[in-house]
């Protein structure tokens, strides 16, 4: 696999803006060979991503980055390589979409009650297969209640802020245990974006590899050269492999633009190398 890796990838069919084929074409014209789309809580892109690598020789693993919960927190754990006919995942995905729509209801409430503009923009969302903050924050922007996304965040939809809902998701361990369940490995995404300090990282890395974690996300879009030295050092402290995402979902972004990632550092065995042999061994056979 000498062409570029990219493990965390998000389309329309969560918070994304491109669609699975034309984020294929895009992974296909930025040099990047091995990918999984990995949109929060569904894999309703799967089919159209894996028609889409084949006509572009690429190579997809199916992916899924499952919202959990860990210390109170929200985390991010993305699944790769799983079969998504599982049981496992079925549910945990059932179980996920029913909490999107709660609380997408709920947001939608706070809103009005808050006076932003657009009720009925907010009830069309609450509707959406998968709602995400994102699909939220959007809306915001477009009805001119914030200037960007990440103002809308910071205005409306952050902690704090008038609208937020927390969730109650599925607790991590839980989570690992699904993905495994449904021959995946897990992967603990963009470790330095939860509000933790360092000994409380280092606690989930740890509980993490216990719960049958298999890598961390050491290369992340945006991630500065000594946050992926930090990424490193809690993989291998926690004996967990390494990966890499850039969890792009807008190609207008820069620094989360696909295929313009650093590369694994040579100290930790990279998470893909399971699916490199296994391809070996059914060449061989
Ligand atoms: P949700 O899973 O519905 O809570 O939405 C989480 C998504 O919202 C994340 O995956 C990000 O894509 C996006 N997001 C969260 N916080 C921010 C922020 N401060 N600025 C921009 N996007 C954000
Ligand atoms: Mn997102
Ligand atoms: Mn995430
Ligand atoms: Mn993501």
């Amino acid at each position: 696999m000498s062409r570029g890796v990219d493990l965390h990838l998000h389309s329309t069919c969560s918070d994304g803006v491109l669609a699975p084929t034309a984020l294929v074409e895009l992974l296909a014209a930025s040099a990047v060979g091995v990918f999984a789309l990995t949109d929060h809580d569904t894999i309703a892109g799967q089919a159209e991503a894996h028609a889409a690598a084949a006509r572009h020789g690429l190579t997809c693993l199916t992916g899924i980055e499952l919202s959990a919960r860990w210390l109170g927190r929200t985390v991010h754990i993305v699944g790769l390589g799983i079969d998504p006919s599982s049981g496992c995942i079925e549910t945990a995905i059932a179980r996920r979409r029913e909490l999107r729509q709660g609380r997408a209801r709920a947001i939608a409430a706070r809103l009005d009650r808050a006076g932003a503009p657009g009720g009925e923009a907010f009830a069309r969302l609450a509707a959406h297969e998968t709602p995400t903050r994102t699909h939220f924050a959007r809306a915001l922007v477009e009805l001119g209640a914030a200037a960007d996304v990440p103002a809308a965040f910071q205005r409306w939809l952050g902690r704090g802020k008038p609208a937020h809902v927390a969730a109650e998701w599925p607790e991590l361990a839980a989570t690992v245990a699904d993905i495994v369940a449904a021959g995946g490995a897990a992967v603990l995404a963009h470790p330095l974006r939860y509000t933790l300090s360092a000994g409380q990282r280092r606690t989930l890395a740890s509980e993490f590899r216990a719960a049958g974690g298999a890598a961390l996300e050491v290369v992340t879009g945006g991630a500065a050269p000594h946050q992926v030295e930090t990424a490193l050092g809690l993989a291998l402290r926690a004996g967990l492999e390494g990966s890499v995402g850039s969890d792009c979902h807008d190609p207008a972004l820069p620094w989360h633009r696909p295929g313009r990632l650093a590369k694994l550092p040579e100290a930790v065995v990279p998470v893909w190398k399971r699916w490199e042999l296994a391809t070996l061994r059914s060449l061989e056979a």
